[in-house]
Protein backbone atom coordinates (compact mmCIF):
# COMPACT_ATOMS: atom_id res chain seq x y z
CA UNK A 1 0.00 0.00 0.00
CA UNK A 2 1.17 3.56 -0.75
CA UNK A 3 1.87 6.12 1.79
CA UNK A 4 2.73 9.11 -0.21
CA UNK A 5 2.25 12.48 1.41
CA UNK A 6 0.70 15.28 -0.74
CA UNK A 7 2.01 18.75 0.86
CA UNK A 8 0.53 20.43 -2.29
CA UNK A 9 -2.96 18.17 -1.20
CA UNK A 10 -2.28 19.58 2.45
CA UNK A 11 -1.73 23.48 1.11
CA UNK A 12 -5.14 22.61 -1.26
CA UNK A 13 -7.19 21.76 1.49
CA UNK A 14 -5.94 24.66 4.08
CA UNK A 15 -6.99 27.45 1.30
CA UNK A 16 -10.55 26.14 1.20
CA UNK A 17 -10.59 26.95 4.64
CA UNK A 18 -13.42 24.85 6.11
CA UNK A 19 -14.19 23.37 9.26
CA UNK A 20 -11.15 20.79 9.19
CA UNK A 21 -8.45 20.63 6.48
CA UNK A 22 -7.51 17.58 7.71
CA UNK A 23 -11.29 15.72 7.30
CA UNK A 24 -11.08 16.77 4.14
CA UNK A 25 -7.12 15.65 3.58
CA UNK A 26 -8.56 12.47 5.37
CA UNK A 27 -11.22 11.74 3.33
CA UNK A 28 -9.18 11.69 0.14
CA UNK A 29 -6.80 9.31 1.82
CA UNK A 30 -9.49 6.83 2.61
CA UNK A 31 -10.99 6.89 -0.93
CA UNK A 32 -7.14 6.05 -2.29
CA UNK A 33 -7.40 2.69 -0.11
CA UNK A 34 -10.78 1.81 -0.66
CA UNK A 35 -10.19 2.04 -4.19
CA UNK A 36 -6.64 -0.23 -4.03
CA UNK A 37 -8.84 -2.66 -2.09
CA UNK A 38 -11.28 -3.10 -4.82
CA UNK A 39 -8.55 -3.75 -7.17
CA UNK A 40 -5.63 -6.01 -7.91
CA UNK A 41 -3.17 -5.01 -5.48
CA UNK A 42 -5.29 -6.56 -2.30
CA UNK A 43 -4.73 -9.99 -4.30
CA UNK A 44 -1.40 -9.83 -3.00
CA UNK A 45 -0.72 -12.32 -0.68
CA UNK A 46 0.63 -9.73 1.97
CA UNK A 47 -2.10 -8.09 1.82
CA UNK A 48 -4.70 -11.07 1.68
CA UNK A 49 -3.16 -12.18 5.21
CA UNK A 50 -3.72 -8.38 6.69
CA UNK A 51 -6.70 -8.66 5.57
CA UNK A 52 -7.78 -11.87 7.12
CA UNK A 53 -6.65 -11.00 10.23
CA UNK A 54 -7.73 -7.42 10.74
CA UNK A 55 -11.42 -7.46 8.27
CA UNK A 56 -13.27 -4.55 7.26
CA UNK A 57 -15.42 -2.14 10.01
CA UNK A 58 -19.23 -1.88 9.08
CA UNK A 59 -18.10 1.21 7.83
CA UNK A 60 -15.77 0.40 5.60
CA UNK A 61 -17.48 -3.21 4.26
CA UNK A 62 -20.49 -0.42 3.60
CA UNK A 63 -18.65 1.96 1.20
CA UNK A 64 -16.77 -1.30 -0.23
CA UNK A 65 -20.04 -2.93 -0.76
CA UNK A 66 -21.96 -0.30 -2.62
CA UNK A 67 -19.18 0.04 -5.58
CA UNK A 68 -19.18 -2.14 -8.50
CA UNK A 69 -16.51 -5.03 -7.76
CA UNK A 70 -18.59 -6.64 -5.47
CA UNK A 71 -16.14 -10.26 -6.34
CA UNK A 72 -13.52 -8.24 -5.07
CA UNK A 73 -15.25 -7.54 -1.86
CA UNK A 74 -16.64 -11.34 -1.84
CA UNK A 75 -12.85 -12.71 -2.25
CA UNK A 76 -11.59 -11.29 0.59
CA UNK A 77 -14.42 -11.74 3.16
CA UNK A 78 -14.40 -15.46 2.31
CA UNK A 79 -10.82 -15.74 3.14
CA UNK A 80 -11.46 -13.45 6.12
CA UNK A 81 -14.73 -15.55 7.51
CA UNK A 82 -12.41 -18.62 6.91
CA UNK A 83 -10.07 -17.06 9.53
CA UNK A 84 -12.92 -16.17 12.07
CA UNK A 85 -14.11 -19.14 11.49
CA UNK A 86 -11.13 -20.69 13.64
CA UNK A 87 -12.10 -18.45 16.56
CA UNK A 88 -15.91 -19.62 16.86
CA UNK A 89 -14.67 -22.86 18.96
CA UNK A 90 -16.73 -25.06 21.20
CA UNK A 91 -17.79 -23.28 24.59
CA UNK A 92 -18.54 -25.55 27.02
CA UNK A 93 -18.43 -23.37 30.50
CA UNK A 94 -18.86 -19.76 32.08
CA UNK A 95 -15.08 -19.08 31.93
CA UNK A 96 -14.67 -20.47 28.64
CA UNK A 97 -17.23 -18.24 27.52
CA UNK A 98 -15.80 -15.26 28.74
CA UNK A 99 -12.80 -15.83 27.31
CA UNK A 100 -14.15 -16.23 23.69
CA UNK A 101 -16.61 -13.05 24.16
CA UNK A 102 -12.51 -10.97 24.59
CA UNK A 103 -11.43 -13.10 21.89
CA UNK A 104 -14.68 -12.19 18.99
CA UNK A 105 -14.54 -8.93 20.63
CA UNK A 106 -10.82 -8.19 19.89
CA UNK A 107 -11.43 -9.83 16.80
CA UNK A 108 -14.19 -7.48 15.31
CA UNK A 109 -12.69 -4.32 16.60
CA UNK A 110 -10.05 -4.06 13.57
CA UNK A 111 -10.17 -3.22 10.34
CA UNK A 112 -7.41 -3.01 7.28
CA UNK A 113 -8.65 0.20 5.89
CA UNK A 114 -8.93 2.17 9.27
CA UNK A 115 -5.26 1.17 9.88
CA UNK A 116 -3.85 2.10 6.83
CA UNK A 117 -5.61 5.12 7.05
CA UNK A 118 -4.45 6.00 10.23
CA UNK A 119 -0.88 5.24 9.53
CA UNK A 120 -1.00 7.80 6.83
CA UNK A 121 -3.14 10.53 8.41
CA UNK A 122 0.01 10.53 10.91
CA UNK A 123 2.41 11.48 8.14
CA UNK A 124 0.47 13.93 6.91
CA UNK A 125 0.09 15.09 11.02
CA UNK A 126 3.86 15.60 11.26
CA UNK A 127 4.11 17.19 7.51
CA UNK A 128 1.49 19.52 8.98
CA UNK A 129 3.55 20.56 11.77
CA UNK A 130 7.09 20.34 9.26
CA UNK A 131 5.48 22.99 6.99
CA UNK A 132 4.99 25.29 9.83
CA UNK A 133 8.57 25.24 10.71
CA UNK A 134 9.68 25.86 7.04
CA UNK A 135 7.21 27.59 4.98
CA UNK A 136 5.96 31.56 6.68
CA UNK A 137 2.94 31.07 4.01
CA UNK A 138 1.94 28.30 5.71
CA UNK A 139 1.81 29.79 9.04
CA UNK A 140 -0.38 32.84 7.87
CA UNK A 141 -2.34 30.28 6.28
CA UNK A 142 -3.04 28.25 9.37
CA UNK A 143 -3.47 31.07 11.11
CA UNK A 144 -6.58 32.23 9.19
CA UNK A 145 -8.21 28.79 8.99
CA UNK A 146 -11.33 27.86 10.38
CA UNK A 147 -9.68 25.37 12.90
CA UNK A 148 -9.81 21.51 13.03
CA UNK A 149 -12.88 19.00 14.13
CA UNK A 150 -11.44 18.20 17.89
CA UNK A 151 -10.10 14.82 16.57
CA UNK A 152 -7.54 16.35 14.23
CA UNK A 153 -6.89 19.48 16.88
CA UNK A 154 -5.87 16.55 19.29
CA UNK A 155 -3.91 14.97 16.83
CA UNK A 156 -2.27 17.77 15.67
CA UNK A 157 -1.25 18.79 19.04
CA UNK A 158 0.34 15.18 19.92
CA UNK A 159 2.63 16.15 16.61
CA UNK A 160 3.66 19.47 17.42
CA UNK A 161 7.50 17.97 18.22
CA UNK A 162 7.80 17.83 14.17
CA UNK A 163 7.58 21.59 14.07
CA UNK A 164 11.31 21.41 15.33
CA UNK A 165 13.02 24.71 17.24
CA UNK A 166 9.88 26.31 16.98
CA UNK A 167 7.68 23.40 17.98
CA UNK A 168 6.12 25.74 21.25
CA UNK A 169 5.00 28.33 18.87
CA UNK A 170 3.30 25.77 16.54
CA UNK A 171 1.83 24.39 19.55
CA UNK A 172 0.45 28.23 21.07
CA UNK A 173 -0.32 29.06 17.34
CA UNK A 174 -2.88 25.79 16.85
CA UNK A 175 -4.49 26.33 20.38
CA UNK A 176 -5.25 30.22 19.59
CA UNK A 177 -6.66 29.16 15.96
CA UNK A 178 -8.64 26.30 17.49
CA UNK A 179 -9.76 28.67 20.06
CA UNK A 180 -10.83 31.13 18.26
CA UNK A 181 -12.71 29.01 15.88
CA UNK A 182 -14.68 27.22 18.71
CA UNK A 183 -15.38 30.27 19.97
CA UNK A 184 -16.77 31.51 16.92
CA UNK A 185 -19.49 28.67 16.45
CA UNK A 186 -20.53 28.93 20.14
CA UNK A 187 -21.60 32.38 19.46
CA UNK A 188 -23.82 31.49 16.43
CA UNK A 189 -25.25 29.25 18.37
CA UNK A 190 -26.29 31.18 20.89
CA UNK A 191 -27.50 33.42 18.65
CA UNK A 192 -29.77 30.63 16.83
CA UNK A 193 -30.84 29.87 20.53
CA UNK A 194 -32.09 33.68 21.55
CA UNK A 195 -33.87 34.11 17.97
CA UNK A 196 -36.07 31.19 19.77
CA UNK A 197 -37.31 33.54 22.29
CA UNK A 198 -40.16 35.40 21.45
CA UNK A 199 -38.49 38.31 22.09
CA UNK A 200 -36.25 38.13 19.20
CA UNK A 201 -38.31 37.05 16.69
CA UNK A 202 -37.63 39.67 14.39
CA UNK A 203 -33.44 39.25 14.50
CA UNK A 204 -31.61 38.44 11.64
CA UNK A 205 -30.42 34.48 12.04
CA UNK A 206 -27.51 35.04 9.16
CA UNK A 207 -24.71 32.47 9.53
CA UNK A 208 -26.29 31.04 12.75
CA UNK A 209 -28.84 29.77 10.48
CA UNK A 210 -25.99 26.92 9.66
CA UNK A 211 -24.46 26.96 13.13
CA UNK A 212 -25.59 23.39 14.19
CA UNK A 213 -24.53 21.97 11.52
CA UNK A 214 -21.10 23.24 11.28
CA UNK A 215 -20.45 22.68 15.17
CA UNK A 216 -20.92 18.83 14.41
CA UNK A 217 -18.02 19.20 12.05
CA UNK A 218 -15.96 20.39 14.61
CA UNK A 219 -16.98 18.48 17.24
CA UNK A 220 -16.85 15.13 15.46
CA UNK A 221 -15.57 15.70 12.35
CA UNK A 222 -17.05 15.98 8.35
CA UNK A 223 -19.84 13.34 7.78
CA UNK A 224 -19.59 11.53 4.80
CA UNK A 225 -21.59 12.36 1.73
ZN1 LIG B 1 -11.30 16.73 11.09
ZN1 LIG C 1 -12.54 0.84 8.96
Amino acid sequence: MRYHVDTGLIIQKFKENSECPLCAIQSIVEEQFLHEFLNDAVMEDSTREKVNKYGFCSAHFDKLFFRPNKLSVALQIQTRTDYINKFLTPVKNSSGAKKQAQALDKLSSTCIICNYTKDSMEKYYKTVAQLFSREAEFIKLLMTSKGFCMHHYAELLKYTAYAGGIKNDYAEALYNVQKKNFTRIKEEIDVFCSKHDYRNAKMPLGSAQTALPRMREKLYGKKDD
